[in-house]
């Protein structure tokens, strides 16, 4: 029998937290105030739908306002319940904190199977829940900002900013009162990707530092480490994609809902998901083998086990005989507080959710500013950098002339490339990631209680929390 029970979603997330708190020294009370979630609003709206009422039942929870906007996703989904949006939006709290994204945390959900709908029943679904949450000052950005999450895109978020323009007709701001829309309705360039190359980006800078690499048992770099990926969502398909593509490493076997595929001389996700989007899931697929259990896949022997989908994959019912020596956790709270115990004793690494899926609020933190700033990232300097440059490449070649010296064609071209706004989110995208790795493996590395990344990522986070409650005069 386990020593430990298994929680809930909410009480794990409590208790990972605690377990950090407790290595702390805050204010008395301090924490349980940090900790606690402000505020969770039920709607319950109906729409006629095909000749019929059809009532749905959606939340917004804000966890802390320490900081606002309060900024996190909106899922669709059948599981959504107010524990689990409670919990989500106390990770985007330590998220946001963590990464230095300005905002408190916040999450929303409506409790629906998005599948079961045409796109114009969705469009109307949406655009309801929307004005439920925006007449509350639900969606505002100033005040609360939501983003794209399990079971919606930037479709959905089109809609939401459009209703909330129809809503406040004068609000030169309307645009930042959601991020992770399309181009074409204010969003940024690289948001789609943006939590995959997040999670590329942070497996790259763990690589970087050997000592870390040396305590999850491995060596090496990247370059053709075997990953099992759970879950070919937009989160998984993209980090999965940029893993094999740009950094050499395998994907062994892809888990989704109706088994796994299986291949160790590495999947072509491409092909993968491509199969995925015409026939519904992976049953069938031509290329690899097909194990109709997917859980039994998820223990495989591997690297790196990269689960991107549900919460809770991993826990106490499998935590015991996960065989990959690292686990990068690419969806929202993936292990339960139950397994980690478990995995830290096992000698699992674990790069915890809040660090490795934070691309995605983070490059929302760029389109955000964009919004309110009304031009589009480098619109300004771009040509006058290229100028420059393209002065310095002259000036190089006039004086390399009478020495039979040339500039290799590749080095002019890049040179003389002025930043995009592509170039510009990959380079903040990637400065956060690297800067916030070094930050927690300091914490790490530096204290002895400190047995994990997840408590150090906790440490960091809290900290920061306090000191904004603290300046508040809390
Ligand atoms: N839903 C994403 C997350 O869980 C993005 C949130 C956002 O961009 O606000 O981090």
């Amino acid at each position: 029998m386990p020593s430990v029970i298994e929680t809930g979603f909410r009480d794990s997330v409590d208790l990972m937290f605690q377990r950090a708190v407790a290595l702390m020294d805050l204010p008395p009370g301090l924490a349980h105030k940090i900790r606690v979630c402000n505020s969770t609003y039920t709607v319950r709206f109906g729409v006629r739908l095909r000749g019929r009422i059809e009532t749905f039942t959606g939340y917004r929870s804000v966890h802390s306002e320490h900081m606002e906007p309060v900024k996190g996703g909106i899922r669709y989904s059948l599981d959504v319940n107010q524990d689990e949006v409670e919990a989500l939006a106390a990770l985007m709290t330590y998220k946001c904190a963590l990464v230095e994204a300005p905002f408190g945390g916040s999450k929303g959900g409506l409790c629906l199977d998005p599948r079961q709908y045409e796109e114009h029943e969705l469009e109307q679904i949406t655009r309801r829940f929307a004005y439920e949450l925006i007449k509350r000052g639900l969606i505002h950005p100033a005040q609360n900002v939501p983003a794209p999450d399990m079971g919606t895109s930037a479709r959905e978020m089109a809609w939401i900013a459009d209703q909330y323009a129809r809503m406040n007709t004068t609000d030169l701001n309307a645009r930042a009162c959601v991020t992770g829309k399309p181009i074409h309705s204010g969003g940024i360039v690289g948001r789609v990707e943006a939590t995959g190359r997040g999670v590329q980006y942070a497996a790259q800078e763990f690589f970087r530092h050997p000592k870390d690499v040396a305590k999850a048992g491995l060596s090496g770099g990247l370059g053709g480490k075997r990953v099992i990926v759970q879950g070919l969502g937009n989160v998984g398909y993209h980090a999965a994609k940029f893993l094999s593509e740009e950094d050499g490493c395998r994907i062994i076997a892809i888990v989704e809902h109706d088994g796994a595929l299986v291949d160790d001389r590495g999947l072509d996700v491409e092909a993968v998901k491509r199969w995925i989007v015409e026939h519904g899931g992976v049953t069938g697929y031509p290329g690899a083998t097909h194990h109709p259990d997917g859980a039994a896949v998820l223990e495989g022997d591997c690297d790196i086990l990269l689960p991107a989908a549900m919460e809770g994959v991993i826990n106490l019912g499998n935590a015991e005989r996960i065989r990959a020596p690292l686990i990068l956790e690419a969806a929202n709270g993936p292990t339960t507080f139950g397994a980690d115990e478990i995995l830290r004793k096992r000698g699992r690494l674990i790069i915890p959710d809040m660090f490795a899926n934070a691309g995605g609020v983070t490059v929302s933190y760029f389109e955000w500013v964009k919004n309110l700033s009304h031009i589009r990232f480098g619109r300004m300097e771009r040509r006058a950098e290229e100028s420059r440059a393209r002065l310095l490449v002259e000036e190089l070649e006039r004086l390399s002339a009478d020495r039979g010296w040339k500039l290799a064609a590749d080095f002019k071209d890049r040179f003389l490339t002025g930043n995009d706004e592509l170039t510009l989110v990959r380079s903040g995208l990637e400065d956060t990631m690297r800067t916030t790795y070094q930050k927690m493996s300091e914490v790490w590395h530096s204290r002895d209680d400190v047995e994990d990344l997840r408590t150090a990522a906790y440490i960091v986070s809290i900290r920061r929390i306090a000191d904004a409650y603290s300046s508040k005069g809390l």
